[in-house]
């Protein structure tokens, strides 16, 4: 922010020839200045929105701390963050992305404070501070969030925006130089639990912070290292309990921390762009192991679990073509897993990635499915040839009547669009006894067998390892009702 340095200058003479501090006028007069548009400028605009930067937005902050210091008073700063931006511009385009960042700006001007900073804080986040204690941070915090819930016209669309809200609150939180970082901290943390909502910063987020940002350095070398392998989990026939499939699942090694759940690091990795080199080496390591299995005699399909990132990559179905090719494999006896989360995005990136696995003929399974929004009509669309039953309503089955109509109808409708139906985290012999009776097609989870190492499994599906249900043993080397010969 320029100050004029002129009329300051006199003024600061002004004020000491009137016997106050120098320093105390010299502070008054900078912060008066700050604070008047007039004198401030109108420079570092936001072309697009019209709304000041972010540096701006520190500099009147520094000024509003500066007057709770001398007058008293709390603020609470807001991090407003869109979720999902990208998904948004992919789907309708980047001038309805720019609308709906001119929207949000809009609404932010009308709920501004006096004399309180506003911003575009940067591509896809707001400032916006308001006065008070942390409960009418939360106030306004929740009125964003329910206007925003109203979809917006834009043109003849009709468009629905998600965001998440971080809130820190001056003093309660802090000093200055902080709050904005609190504020964005707190927003990220929002936006990781699904969006939509609003979060205060809380000091242990700055060690999970800490402890990410370790987690991400470390995961960057990890691929080199060898550090990742896949274990495999089977997925079995409902009734014949013959193995139908092995599920690869990530695991890394860390050198300190042990054995680190995907459940961590996929996340991590999703957002240090390291999701597409691993994925990569994913599809490398389970197409050599099945190409492996199957000279060895194991009739199964391999199924991976298919990223988000990796449905959005251009050339994901040519590596994976490449790659079943290489090791002589049928398309249909590779499965690929996609969240139904992922595979509900209606946006034409996502849905020309089923198209080609559709056409290249890979057995797509839509996974966690009871967790999203599914529409029917894209349900019907996609070139799916199995549904997994989240774990959740599994793990309720027997003592929910929810989980078990939600299992119910899920079946049913599988079986109404001829998909066939696995339910995953099976745990107990009532589960697996509800399952049956509803006409679940495979099941999967710890009753049969936890995740583990390819050999482990080998080892365990012929029966070395002296505890494998011995139905496993002839399905896997022989002809299975749903693995016909011929991998
Ligand atoms: P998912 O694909 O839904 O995998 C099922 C998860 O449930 C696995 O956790 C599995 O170990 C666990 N599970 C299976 N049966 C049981 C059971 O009976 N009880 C309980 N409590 N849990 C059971 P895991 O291996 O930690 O994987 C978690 C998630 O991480 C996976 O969920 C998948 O979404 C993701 N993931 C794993 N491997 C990969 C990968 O290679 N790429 C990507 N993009 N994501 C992966
Ligand atoms: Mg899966
Ligand atoms: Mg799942």
């Amino acid at each position: 922010m320029i100050l004029d340095a002129g009329p300051l200058a006199l003024a600061l003479l002004a004020a000491a020839a009137a016997g106050a501090g120098v320093y105390a006028a010299w502070r008054r007069l900078v912060r008066r200045a700050r604070r008047d548009p007039a004198q401030a400028g109108e420079s570092g605009r936001d072309a697009l929105t019209g709304l000041p930067q972010q540096a701006d937005f520190e500099e009147e902050l520094r000024a509003a701390v500066h007057r709770a210091e001398d007058e008293g008073g709390a603020f609470t700063v807001l991090c407003i963050g869109l979720d999902a931006f990208d998904l948004l511009n992919a789907a309708y385009g980047r001038n309805a992305g720019d609308h709906v960042l001119r929207a949000i700006a809009q609404r932010i001007v009308e709920m501004r404070h006096e004399g309180l900073p506003i911003a575009r804080l940067g591509g896809t986040e707001f400032g916006l501070t308001v006065a008070g204690d942390i409960a009418q941070g939360r106030l306004a915090a929740q009125a964003l969030l329910n206007h925003f819930a109203q979809p917006l016209d834009v043109g003849a669309q009709s468009i629905r925006v998600s965001c998440s809200i971080g809130l820190a609150n001056y003093p309660r939180h802090g000093a200055r130089p902080r709050l904005v970082g609190q504020a964005t901290m707190a927003m990220r943390v929002a936006r990781e639990g699904g969006g939509g909502s609003h979060a205060e910063y809380e000091p242990r987020m700055e060690a999970d912070q800490r402890e990410q940002a370790e987690l991400a350095r470390d995961l960057r070398s990890a691929l080199d290292r060898g550090e990742l392998m896949l274990y495999y989990q089977p997925k079995v026939d409902a009734r014949s309990l013959q193995i139908t499939a092995a599920e690869a699942l990530l695991r890394w090694q860390h050198p300190t921390r042990g054995i680190v759940s995907p459940t961590v690091f996929v996340p991590i990795a999703e957002r240090h762009g390291l999701i597409g080199s691993i994925g990569n080496w994913v599809l490398e390591e389970a197409t050599r192991q099945a190409a492996e299995w199957r000279a060895s005699g194991l009739r199964m399909r391999v199924a991976i679990n298919v990223s988000a990132y990796q449905m959005r990559q251009d050339d994901f179905t040519k590596r994976l073509a490449t790659l079943l090719a290489q090791h002589h494999l049928r398309p249909e006896r590779f499965t690929c897993e996609i969240t139904e989360t992922v595979a509900m995005e209606d946006t034409q990136t996502t849905q020309r990635a089923f198209e080609r696995l559709g056409q290249l003929g890979v057995h797509v399974s839509i996974d966690d499915f009871g967790t999203g929004h599914s529409s029917l009509a894209l349900l019907r669309r996609l070139p799916a040839a199995e549904l997994k039953i989240d774990r959740a309503f599994v793990t309720d089955l027997g003592r929910s009547a929810d989980a078990l109509a939600v299992a119910k109808a899920v079946v049913q409708l599988a079986h109404t669009l001829d998909l066939r139906v696995v339910a995953e985290g099976v745990e107990t012999e009532l589960q697996r006894d509800h399952l049956l009776a509803l006409g679940c097609d495979e099941l999967q989870g710890f009753l049969f067998a936890k995740p583990m190492s390819a050999k482990a499994l080998a080892l365990w599906a012929t029966n070395e390892t002296g505890y494998a249900h011995p139905t496993f043993r002839a399905s896997l080397f022989g002809d299975t009702e749903t693995t016909p010969a011929g991998l």
